[in-house]
């Protein structure tokens, strides 16, 4: 790293500490990361150290950092036709909205598009409670949807406690989640039939005259990437078919490619009403979300208007970014290496270092979307970090990744693998080598205690 590069990453840092107001943090206690560089799967911090992101950042880089094409594609638009007000019709949105179309689950031909995921799921929910004339809606603890009013509403963990005001008309229920099982459950079928049998019992006990929708991702993600049993969400659909709830189905993270299908929806075969994106459907590199929406809620807004909208909508640079990174994916099989790296590496790599580290209790995941469940005690699976906080054990595993040239994200007693969908075989063996090693640490604070 030159000397200049080192002075600009000290001048963005102090910059940063002097000016920017930081996201769900207490402001005089972080140290934020300076990155100066990134390519493929790789960043750079401010002391010149590569670190394998297998973050993907807030899991959206999903095809690695700088892809040309991309690149490119924004750069072309930003010359060709910049911006456009969103009533405006203009061959680039058409386009994004045409090819995300064609992925989307059957009868989702209809796109509304968001600046981000929060966004998507306001207006979704937004749009359930118009088409159903019904107040409240129904979502899962163990989820997370979005910052913003009804986004954080509908979540599920504890970011919304501060924000919970009790007028959001949002009520919770257990999702399955067999590892830390709500229901006593042995076995993923016992999961899946109590867990409905649960949700069924909360729309019977709610009233199903009162409830506009359920909102779920598909495949939970900050709570701990939680792969649904088999019939789970078929379950879920037959419920809302049958009380006249609209299925909203989040895949602002699953989405394009990460669980290894384009969405986490096509693992279970199940067709929702609304499906929300965001994040992977342009690897993030301009801020973009959206409503996917089939034909009966769309048929509620073609004579009456539709009373929502954003001044950014569509906006053409998302939406290039978002047209030239579909067709990447589809041209470079993006999402069956995916697939395979889930089947091959990843998973059968993560479950090896499970049976070596002590303190791994469970692993769970698909395609590129991985989680570590780290405890003290396997016999009862005693976390190592509280639910929405942090341990000494948790930031020492962070510092250790870091050292050892990998970032992952870590979230309460969890590890996140995430890395962009394209990394080469080499560094996702490479990271996970890295993630052997620092695992050591929590091994030993646990054998210590
Ligand atoms: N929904 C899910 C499943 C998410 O993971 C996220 C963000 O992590 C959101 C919604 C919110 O998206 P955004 O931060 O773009 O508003």
């Amino acid at each position: 790293m030159t000397d200049a590069a080192r002075t600009d990453a000290a001048r963005a840092y102090a910059l940063d500490r002097k000016h920017v107001f930081h996201s769900w943090s207490a402001q005089e206690h972080i140290d934020p990361m300076v990155i100066t560089r990134a390519e493929g799967p790789s960043v750079w911090d401010g002391e010149g150290n590569r670190l394998l992101d297998f973050s993907s950042q807030l899991v959206f880089t999903n095809l690695g950092h700088r892809h040309p094409r991309v690149v490119a594609a924004i750069q072309e638009q930003a010359d060709a036709l910049c911006t456009v007000a969103p009533a405006h019709a203009n061959s680039t949105r058409s386009e994004a909205a045409r090819l995300i179309a064609e992925h989307t689950p059957e009868g989702l031909d209809r796109v509304f598009f968001t600046n981000g995921g929060a966004d998507a799921n306001e207006h979704a929910v937004r749009m359930a409670r118009l088409h159903t004339g019904r107040p409240k809606v129904l979502s899962a603890y163990r989820s997370y949807h979005g910052g913003t009013d009804t986004a954080i509403n509908i979540t599920g963990d504890p970011r919304r406690w501060a924000n919970d005001h009790g007028g959001a008309g949002v009520v919770h229920f257990f999702g399955p989640f067999r590892y830390r099982s709500a229901f006593h459950a042995t076995t993923e079928a016992e999961e899946s039939e109590r867990a409905l049998a649960h949700l069924e019992q909360t729309i019977e006990l709610e009233g199903p005259s009162t409830l506009a929708a359920i909102v779920l991702e598909t495949v939970p993600g900050t709570a701990g990437i939680l792969p649904p049993p088999p019939g789970y969400l078929a379950g879920v659909r037959e419920l809302c078919d049958r009380h006249g709830l609209v299925f909203i189905a989040d895949e602002v993270m699953a989405g394009f490619g990460r669980t290894g299908r384009w969405f986490g929806l096509d693992h279970y075969g199940v067709v929702p009403d609304l499906m929300t994106f965001a994040k992977g459907v342009n690897s993030g590199y301009v801020p973009l979300g959206g409503v996917a929406l089939g034909e009966p809620v769309h048929r509620t807004f073609a004579d009456r208007p539709y009373p929502g909208g954003l001044t950014y909508s569509g906006h053409p640079l998302a939406c290039a970014a978002a047209v030239a990174t579909i067709e990447a994916m589809r041209e470079e099989a993006v999402v069956e290496n995916a697939d395979r790296l889930g089947r091959e590496i990843l998973g059968p790599g993560l479950r090896e270092l499970a049976e070596r580290h002590p303190s791994v209790g469970d692993v769970r995941g698909l395609g590129a979307f991985w989680a570590l469940d780290l405890v003290s005690d396997r016999e009862r699976r005693t976390p190592v970090a509280p639910n929405g906080g942090s341990s000494p054990v948790m930031s020492a595993l962070g510092a250790a990744c870091k050292r050892g040239g990998l970032l992952p994200l870590t979230s309460s007693n969890r590890v996140h693998l995430t890395p962009p969908l394209n990394i080469p075989d080499e560094d996702a063996r490479e990271g996970l080598r890295i993630l052997d090693k620092a695992l050591e640490t929590v091994d030993a604070a646990v054998r210590s205690r």
